[in-house]
């Protein structure tokens, strides 16, 4: 197989993490006979400081043509002084309605060895395998009106929460298809007590469901899935929900497995499919050798899967991680009693060697 891969590094940790994903798919490369073809661009800050921009018209371009974007993080302290359309984050909005990446993938599961990393308790969340599906180009992010105004007495801030039928409908569907292939639960989150979109949300969802007898499908007030995330976790399959609610809830779902540092995220819905991890560029510890490279290289593993269909080189990268983790092997933020310390790039290259040497 030949694909083209764009590869957005963009600020602070991300220069470092994305190497070793870059590496550790190249393993995989070679191992099973896939050719990578790997074309890199400026995006966020680093865009900003060469052309005032977040994101060049050459990078969006290149994203459109390729098969499928890896990409780091954007933002950093250096820039967040500068007005709103200006800021690095503005670049990934702009990315993902180019693309058309409707969908926002959040795996949260927990590795077993990492259960003592988490601030819950182990019984709470061992076993724990959720799959966050948040709606990425819809909802109070982009509705309109938006804007701030003068008002006789100060100002009035204005955002608008905004869904259609076609949204709800085709997001639902990505929901019902994941759970499929998973344990057949879907639990549709909204705010229908009180929100009218949200009454709608919960109508579409509704009916989609129609299509799909073989999964079941629960719905719950956002308020009460923030808690239950905390409180049972385990009774997660799939989660669906809004753009808003899911920004948010997918975050405390990562929480769950203990470190941010961890976690992968596909977005997807249309030909290109953009993987990325859940965090950001951590200014604080970048370019010291400190980010854990996993959650990097697992979103590389997502690409596998999802945009290639090339499942069982994704699940050799997925045993690499567990198989180094299980050595006891770990980057500063996941560390404990009795493991062994390592830095990103040793991290990168002992999930390289696994990938070459084990099955
Ligand atoms: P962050 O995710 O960058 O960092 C939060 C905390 O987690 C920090 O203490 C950081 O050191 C730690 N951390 C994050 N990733 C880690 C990793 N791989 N290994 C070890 N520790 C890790 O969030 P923040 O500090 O709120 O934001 C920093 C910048 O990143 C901001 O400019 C923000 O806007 C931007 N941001 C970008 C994205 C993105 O590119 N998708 C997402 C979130 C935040």
């Amino acid at each position: 197989m030949e694909r083209r891969i764009a590869v957005l590094p963009g600020d602070g940790i991300g220069q470092e993490i994305v190497p070793e994903a870059v590496k550790v798919l190249q393993a995989i490369g070679q191992r099973f006979g896939h050719t990578f073809e790997w074309k890199y661009s400026d995006i966020g800050g680093q865009a900003i400081d060469r052309i005032g921009f977040p994101l060049p018209q050459e990078t969006l371009d290149l994203a459109k043509h390729s098969d499928a974007v890896l990409l780091g993080a954007v933002g950093g302290p250096k820039w967040e002084g500068l007005e709103y359309e200006r800021r690095p984050e503005r670049a990934l909005l702009g990315l993902r309605e180019a693309l058309g990446l409707f969908a926002n993938l959040r795996p949260a599961k927990l590795h077993s060895d990492l259960a003592d990393a988490s601030t819950l308790k182990r019984e709470v969340i061992e076993g724990i395998d959720i799959l966050v599906v948040r709606e990425l180009i819809g909802g109070i992010y982009f509705g309109k009106p938006k804007g701030i105004e003068p008002t006789a007495t100060g100002h009035r801030g204005v955002n608008t929460e905004v869904y259609t039928t076609e949204e709800i409908t085709r997001i639902a569907h990505v929901a019902f298809q994941a759970a499929r292939k998973r344990r057949r639960l879907v639990t549709s989150v909204d705010k229908a007590n009180v929100l009218e979109s949200s009454e709608l949300w919960r109508r579409v969802v509704t009916e989609v469901h129609g299509s799909y007898p073989e999964v079941e499908l629960r719905h719950m007030y956002v308020d009460n899935c923030a808690m239950q995330l905390i409180r049972n976790p385990k009774q997660f399959d799939v989660v669906v929900t809004t753009n808003l609610f899911g920004d948010i809830l997918s975050d405390e779902a990562a929480m769950l497995t203990g470190s941010i540092g961890m976690l992968p995220s596909a977005s997807v819905g249309s030909k290109v499919g953009m993987y990325e991890p859940i965090h950001g560029s951590a200014p604080d510890i970048a370019g010291k050798d400190l980010a854990n490279p996993i959650g990097m290289i697992a979103s590389g593993a997502m690409m596998l899967a999802y945009s290639f269909d090339l499942v069982k080189e994704a699940e050799l990268i997925e045993r690499a991680i567990q198989r180094v983790l299980g050595q006891g092997y770990r980057t500063k933020d996941i560390e404990g009693p009795g493991t062994i310390p390592v830095g990103t790039k040793q991290m990168g290259a002992l999930i390289v060697q696994q990938v070459q040497e084990n099955n």
